[in-house]
């Protein structure tokens, strides 16, 4: 037998998957280049048609089958993720429809006289190399799917598809360069114990698609298809990060146990689902959902959320062609209310700008981050910010809706929207509910400094760690040659959450948290210390803080936070937690 190989790669959807590997090769496609003669064009035009219309059925059929495999029987939260999945196969399906894309490559055809595999290709890089010369990790993104569509069609124009999952249904673990998210949908009621790929961030589709459909997964594991024969046995451990090709007798034992922990630990954290979350000496916290689709307010419901801390609501202005209209998201932020109620559900404006842009207002910015983002977007474009805020102040009168703003860099820029948010009122008259509590997000720095006056305009401060980690510590938040850089445990981070906290309480305000340092274990005592009365991420993150927090008591908590405040370095304030609260992290009290 070959050596064992380990590798690491991101962490994509956690769980443990042992099993055969499958490994789908997809030979380069080779693209011919032809020149054709002016009577030959309408037939090339054809051609790709029909390629787009095999297309167009076979990316129906991969979203028919998710929303068949929905009703069999499937967890409510798994349910309910395949509706995002289903609107990520619906924007692949839109972009067949977009005319720059389809109707540009049979442009080239009729103009530039070439064939349609050509003219395709030709458009697809055009495009990609126009998301990519805009610099930022969403256009990445964006391009990849330009790839996932445009490649289907080259493929069917030259006959070649290849299935991602086995018709023999033996269980395996696929291994793939890329998979699109159309392709991980072929995994739903499969036989596909996990799957690993080289390319893939923790934020693409793929992985929000595998984490949905509950498959260990890890990506971004450079040649790992070179390094693995098909049938080998393989370990992914989406848990870690880590894969493991040909391992033997031992370390595949030992992972069975790992697996079988894991599985266990899931049971009953969610088994929790229903109690509070509070700590030993009785001091009650609150768990919140962060949310990005409508349909994952169910899916929070699930996981015992009571109430939404941060709705995306960027999201819906995402891949697609033009902006929703007022009408249309007043629909969508009524569903959101309505289900969640009586719980609260805070919506934050479009944060549109960075790392999530729309083409519909696409610029090219040489630092995005520091760029015209969120509420600067909404400022410039008054209108289209007004058409949400309209919409949102409608929805408030079916459930307790509350308004966030982004990106708040002081106070003069937040009595702006708040001027805003007032004429989208006037304009409503009676239909605007006379009371919708609105709140900022403290993720600048700036906001950090001056949050004792932003506390007397707004009624609640939800903390974006995030952005406030990116900033704080001048460290984009989606490059990964900087990320060893990147801590919540910097003391400058913490001072400044604490800063914002204290100003929150002295106004008599509430202060929320919403960033990724909320869902961090580790970090729960800091939290609970400082007394963030609610906490919110993403859901299948909540039964693990509750219990968390149900293991400390706050006196312990506070005594902690005082001394970690009082360190020099990230490493002191990681290990003094660690020394005190690291035996709790299996969760087995
Ligand atoms: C944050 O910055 O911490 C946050 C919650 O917002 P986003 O991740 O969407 O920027
Ligand atoms: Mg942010």
């Amino acid at each position: 037998m070959s050596k064992t190989v380990r590798m690491r790669g991101i962490s994509a959807s956690p769980g443990i998957a042992i099993g055969p590997a499958r490994v789908v090769d997809r030979e380069k496609i080779k693209i011919p280049r032809m020149r054709i003669t002016g009577a030959d064009a309408k037939d090339e035009i054809d051609r790709l048609m029909e390629a787009v219309t095999e297309s167009r059925t076979q990316l129906e059929a991969a979203r028919d089958m998710l929303s068949k495999s929905s009703n069999g029987g499937l967890s409510s939260s798994n349910r309910l993720s395949h509706d995002d999945h289903s609107l990520i196969l619906e924007a692949h399906l839109m972009m067949l429809r977009d005319d720059s894309f389809i109707r540009g490559a049979t442009d080239l055809i009729a103009g530039d006289l070439i064939n349609a595999e050509w003219a395709l290709a030709r458009k697809m890089n055009e495009i990609k190399d126009m998301l990519a010369n805009l610099g930022d990790a969403y256009f990445q993104e964006r391009a990849q799917d330009v790839d996932f569509v445009g490649v289907r069609i080259l493929r069917n124009l030259l006959g070649h598809v290849t299935a991602i999952v086995d018709e023999s249904g033996i269980p395996c673990v696929v291994f793939a360069d890329n998979l699109s998210p159309a392709e991980t949908s072929q995994m739903v009621g499969a036989t596909v114990l996990g799957f690993c790929t080289e390319a893939g961030t923790r934020t693409s589709h793929t992985a929000i698609m595998a984490q949905a459909l509950g498959i260990p997964a890890v990506v971004g594991v450079e040649n790992v298809s070179e390094r693995v024969n098909a049938g080998d046995t393989v370990i992914i451990d989406g848990n870690d990060g880590v894969v493991i090709i040909r391992p033997d007798v031992k370390t595949v034992d030992d992972y069975r146990v790992r697996a079988q922990h894991h599985a266990e630990l899931e049971k009953k954290l969610l088994s929790t689902r229903d109690e509070p979350a509070v700590t030993r000496d009785g001091v009650r916290f609150s768990l919140y959902s962060n949310i990005e689709f409508p349909a994952e307010a169910a899916m929070a419901l699930d996981y015992g959320a009571e109430g939404i801390g941060l709705y995306r609501t960027e999201f819906l202005y995402l891949d697609r062609p033009s902006f929703p209209d007022e009408e249309e998201q007043f629909r969508v932020y009524r569903t959101v209310v309505e289900a969640m109620a009586p719980r609260p559900v805070v919506f934050r404006t479009f944060d549109l700008g960075a790392d999530k842009v729309s083409s519909n207002v696409s610029q090219h910015e040489i630092n995005p981050a520091l760029g015209l983002r969120a509420i600067r977007l909404g400022l410039k474009n008054r209108s289209m910010f007004k058409t949400q805020l309209r919409a949102l102040l409608r929805a408030a009168a079916f459930g307790d809706l509350r308004i966030m703003f982004p990106m708040i860099s002081g106070v003069g820029e937040l009595r702006q929207v708040k001027s805003l948010l007032a004429e989208a009122r006037r304009e409503l008259g009676a239909e605007a509910p006379e009371q919708v509590r609105v709140g900022c997000m403290i993720e600048l720095p700036s906001a950090v400094f001056v949050a004792d006056r932003l506390a007397e305009e707004v009624d609640f401060f939800s903390i974006g760690t995030n952005d406030l980690i990116q900033y704080s510590l001048a460290i984009d938040r989606g490059n990964d040659h900087v990320a060893y850089l990147y801590t919540p445990f910097h003391p400058a981070v913490l001072r400044a959450v604490w800063m914002t906290v204290k100003a929150g309480r002295a106004a008599g305000i509430g202060v929320s948290m919403c960033g990724g340092m909320a869902s961090e274990p580790l970090l729960t005592p800091l939290l609970v210390g400082m007394g963030i009365e609610t906490l919110s991420m993403a859901p299948t993150s909540i039964p693990t803080i509750k219990a968390m927090i149900r293991t400390i008591s706050q006196a312990e908590a506070q005594k902690v936070t005082r001394e970690a405040l009082d360190l020099a370095t990230a490493v002191e304030i990681e290990d003094l937690i660690r020394r005190h609260v690291g035996d709790k992290l299996n969760f087995d009290v």
